[in-house]
């Protein structure tokens, strides 16, 4: 089956229980960034429009402990929520019960439910069946709209689907198309930059990657165990020696596809850099540490990225939370935006905040809205939230 999307739904009158991704940064009663309420109002008022009942579920930050609920409480969400959009919200501070059970009876066409968060029941990141089945049991429609959590077998992901009809919200259902597409059908060339800290965490993106782009372009801490892979001197660059292998395995097999860094920006001391200069790579002296990509290597990834049509952007060029190591990531966050007639991709997370805070977030196709999720995705992985959709 193909996925269904909210328009395949007649809505209205029906009870409707949303996964939104509702995990937002906060400090306090006050939200740093409304984003991600902001992403999934699209959803949620084409919803109450409709006419439908639209009961949100979300998690917000990790629970741990009983402060960690205090810390996360869902209130803070809910009043946000109700001065962006015009229908009325009923906010419940349970997760079961009662209190849930007669907020959803009494609601109206056109009312909006919001849940406390999912994660104060220990069985939600289990996905215990019985969990599921309950929160199931309040709804007659499924509607997934959390890019960032469908990597996930949580009782909220995969538990509820698997006992309603089921579809995806809009930005679940542009996720899918727009990383689905370069994945499966790009328009050539399809250039990939990775960067960001370790290899491991990117491995299974690499592989895939060398295999369906026309490049696969590496900076970024992670490109300094392909430097000692090749015998180079890094310093005290970050390495991960047990990927020396892996690395090697890499460069072999992506022979003529795999761009690495040809310079390097290294600095004598990572918080209190005095000496910072530019070396060819695999020449790091001794006590120098490589922190961001050199001029050589911005100018040869820029021509590898001429006539890109398609391009997906995951992790940075450099330490880029400091000025003096931030050059590379934003050259490339412009050469990507200035990009003519092209499918620019980013895959979420650090990449995603350089292009905002560069101003550059309008200039892209798409920023994901899950970092770990559309890694998973493009590894070429079968997602749990994404797969229970596509079941009968
Ligand atoms: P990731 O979450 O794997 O995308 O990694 C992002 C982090 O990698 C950022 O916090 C960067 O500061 C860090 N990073 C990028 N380049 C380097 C580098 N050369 N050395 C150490 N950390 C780096």
């Amino acid at each position: 089956m193909k996925t269904k999307t909210l328009k395949d739904f007649d809505v209205k009158g029906k009870r409707v229980i949303v996964r939104v991704d509702f995990n937002v940064p906060h400090k306090g009663e006050t939200i740093t960034d409304d984003n991600r309420i902001m992403a999934a109002l699209p959803t949620i008022n084409w919803l109450t429009e409709r006419g439908a009942k639209v009961i949100l579920l979300s998690h917000l930050g990790k629970i741990k402990t009983e402060e960690d609920k205090v810390k996360n409480d869902m209130a803070v969400v809910a009043k946000r929520l109700a001065e962006v959009q015009a229908a009325p919200v009923v906010f419940v501070p349970e997760t079961r019960g009662e209190a849930l059970e007669a907020a959803v009876a009494a609601m109206e066409d056109g009312s909006i439910v919001l849940m406390q968060n999912t994660r104060y029941e220990p069985g939600e990141t289990k996905n215990d069946p019985e969990l599921g089945a309950y929160w199931a049991s309040l709804g007659d429609l499924f509607i997934e709209d959390a890019f960032g959590s469908v990597h996930r077998a949580h009782a909220s992901t995969v538990g509820i689907p698997t006992h309603l009809p089921h579809g995806a919200g809009f930005l679940v259902e542009k996720e899918l198309e727009v990383l689905g597409g370069a994945l499966e059908n790009p328009k050539r060339p399809f250039v990939a930059i990775l960067g960001g800290a370790k290899v491991s965490d990117k491995i299974g993106v690499i592989e895939n990657l060398l295999k369906t782009a026309d490049k696969v372009l590496i900076g970024g801490g992670m490109a300094y165990t392909f430097a000692a892979a090749e015998g180079g001197k890094i310093g005290t660059s970050l390495l991960e020696a047990d990927k020396e292998e892996l690395a090697k395995e890499f460069i072999e097999k992506g022979a003529g596809k795999l761009y690495l860094p040809v310079d390097t920006v290294v600095a004598n001391d990572f918080d209190n850099p005095g000496d910072i200069h530019t070396v060819k790579s695999g020449e790091i002296p001794d006590g120098y540490m490589g922190l961001d990509i050199g001029d050589g290597t911005i100018e040869a990834f820029k021509k590898a990225l001429e006539g890109a049509k398609t391009v997906f952007w995951n992790g940075p060029m450099g330490v880029f939370e400091k000025p003096e190591f931030a050059k590379g990531t934003i050259e490339i966050c412009k050469a990507l935006a200035e990009l003519d007639d092209a499918t620019t991709i980013i895959g979420g997370g650090d990449s995603a905040s350089a292009a905002k805070n560069l101003g550059y977030a309008e200039k892209f196709s798409h920023i994901s809205t899950g970092g770990g999720a559309s890694l998973e995705f493009m590894e070429g992985k079968s997602l749990p939230g994404v797969a229970v959709l596509e079941e009968e």
